[in-house]
């Protein structure tokens, strides 16, 4: 259990107490053999052992993650620079293996939003980790809701 890799334990904070999160895994087999995995967030209370904060599910908090890549201000994200790079790459493969002629324009605020709920919702967990370790603030978690600090 140790060696699983979790995306998102170290980049949150209790709010309550100020502890970190960690991740359990919660296996559940159904009725017709096959086997659910959930991942539930919740407080060490490694500050506060009667902390009373809930846990979040792994979904809940990507929902609560997906929600505030619409709402913070973009160099909150801190993410320009890669999607930029990742939009070149994109571009080189359209002109260059496709054969296409007309180059896409620069990058949006809109394309860096969607890019950031991709990777949140498709991308592995080195990738979802790269992508808030580029967030300028910490990220806290209190009764599931997500804010930044
Ligand atoms: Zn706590």
């Amino acid at each position: 259990m140790e060696t699983k890799e979790f995306a998102f334990t170290r980049l949150i904070k209790c709010g309550i107490c100020g502890s970190g999160i960690t991740a359990e895994e919660k296996y559940k087999k159904l009725a017709d053999g096959t086997v659910n995995r959930h991942v539930y967030y919740i407080c060490t209370k490694s500050r506060n052992i009667d902390c009373k904060n809930r846990y979040i599910n792994e979904k809940g908090l990507i929902d609560e993650l997906i929600r505030l890549v619409d709402e913070v201000h973009l160099d909150e994200l801190g993410i320009k620079e890669k999607v930029s790079h990742e939009f070149k790459r994109y571009n080189h493969f359209r002109t260059s293996v496709l054969n296409e002629t007309k180059e896409e324009k620069e990058a949006e605020d809109v394309d860096i939003r969607n890019y950031a709920k991709y990777i949140l919702r498709k991308g592995s967990v080195i990738e979802k980790r790269e992508l808030l370790a580029h967030l300028r603030s910490q990220l806290i978690v209190e009764d599931k809701k997500l804010r930044l600090e």
